[in-house]
């Protein structure tokens, strides 16, 4: 059996009549830029996630960075993140001209860990972005409350958790405002590249529609310096066809994680930690095991796909050694880098992808098992020996 990571063409064939009906009713009517499918996308995505506006944007790296920009944020000015987090959340802060600051992650549930955060605040600091990461929510009450004492806005990176809860409600809503992603991998994905920015705040909606659309309001009629970050028509047009179907695809999601963790008992491998508050949607599922790259390579033989997310700390790689940080910096972080190993996750993974999966690890394991005792066996022989 060949097992990817995700598989997109099983849910294509599933929904082809319906994308390809959507796709045909924008070619007739041809308002390929912030045609009427953006704004019919926009307002069921508001709904969906709880919360007011929605702005259409072309990636989630332009969705955080369009939100720094609606805030006035750039040279002079820190922004806080998690230490283990995908680069554009970083870059998006570096692109507006402000500092990335890491905070390392709590060890359960490998988000941010607010403990650390008061302690990474500097007079420079204007915004937190908590990154909802692997489809788990952020610990959003403690980093708010932080927030609001010291009057930082709080920024959720949503990019890998559509749907997801926090104490019951959606993500999305729960900050100032948040950022999400419709790369065709994410668990609402695009059929390209996609964004959205998700605000209650009427102002930053405005703001950031204008900053999307070159600063226009009417056509050229230019109220500020803008970019050229809009939401495909055609992609808006799919991602409606395709919203309806992201709770059940979700829930798919969530089962196969919970068969990954009931067959996964009892071994040598740590599963994913789920706080009583959180409702992940389980964009990936991480576990953490000793002989990480020995196991990525056995499954590998064993035609499953995985990945590792992510290999190198933001804070180690080259692009941001002006940062001028060093090993030890975020020593969860970089521990768990070398531990980190995401199996398959797609809602169409199903319970008989999953136990083969498992059956390769625990093949795996087993050979370690073995390998140990033969050390114990030859400790102890030289101890009779040495008697
Ligand atoms: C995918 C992702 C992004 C960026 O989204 P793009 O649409 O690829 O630009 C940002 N942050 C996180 C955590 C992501 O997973």
């Amino acid at each position: 059996m060949n097992i990817p990571f995700v598989d997109l063409q099983i849910e294509y064939r599933t929904i082809k009549k319906d994308v390809n009906t959507a796709i045909t009713k924008v070619l007739a009517r041809s308002d390929f830029v912030l045609g009427q499918a953006v704004q019919e996308f926009e307002d069921a995505f508001a709904c969906y996630c709880q919360a007011a506006f929605a702005v259409g944007v072309d990636s989630g790296f332009s969705a955080l960075e369009l939100i720094l920009r609606a805030y006035g944020i750039g040279y002079g000015d820190e922004v806080i993140t998690a230490a283990n987090t995908f680069v554009a959340t970083a870059l998006a802060i570096s692109t507006c001209g402000a500092k990335p600051v890491f905070v390392d992650i709590d060890p359960d549930t490998y988000n941010l860990n607010p403990d650390l955060l008061e302690a990474a605040i500097t007079p420079a600091t204007r915004a937190i972005i908590p990154v909802h990461l692997y489809g788990q929510p952020a610990d959003m009450d403690p980093i708010l409350a932080i927030a609001r004492q010291y009057g930082l806005k709080v920024i959720e990176d949503a990019c890998q958790a559509h749907g997801a809860r926090y104490k019951e409600r959606r993500v999305g809503g729960l900050g100032d405002a948040a950022a999400f992603s419709f790369y065709p991998s994410k668990n609402l994905g695009a059929f390209g590249d996609g964004g959205m920015i998700v605000t209650n705040d009427a102002d930053i909606a405005d703001q950031a529609k204008l900053l999307r659309n070159l600063g226009q309001r009417v056509k050229y009629e230019h109220q500020l310096k803008g970019y050229n970050h809009r939401l495909d028509t055609l992609q808006a047009a799919i991602l409606s066809t395709k919203l309806p179907y992201l709770d059940e695809r979700n829930v798919l999601r969530y089962q196969s994680a919970a068969t990954y963790d009931r067959l996964l008992r009892g071994l040598p491998v740590c599963t994913p930690k789920i706080a009583e508050w959180a409702e992940s949607v389980f964009h990936l599922y991480v576990i953490r095991v000793q002989d990480r790259d020995g196991l990525q390579a056995h499954l590998n033989e064993a035609g499953i796909a995985t990945g590792i997310h992510y290999p190198v700390p933001i804070h180690l790689q080259p692009a941001f050694q002006e940062l001028e940080h060093k090993r030890g910096d975020f020593p969860v972080t970089e521990q768990y880098s070398e531990e980190i190993l995401s199996l398959p996750m797609f809602p169409e993974l199903g319970i008989q992808r999953v136990s083969y999966v498992v059956d390769a690890i625990k093949a795996f394991t087993a050979r370690t098992t073995i390998r140990e005792h033969q050390s114990d066996y030859i400790k102890e022989q030289a101890n009779v020996v040495s008697n």
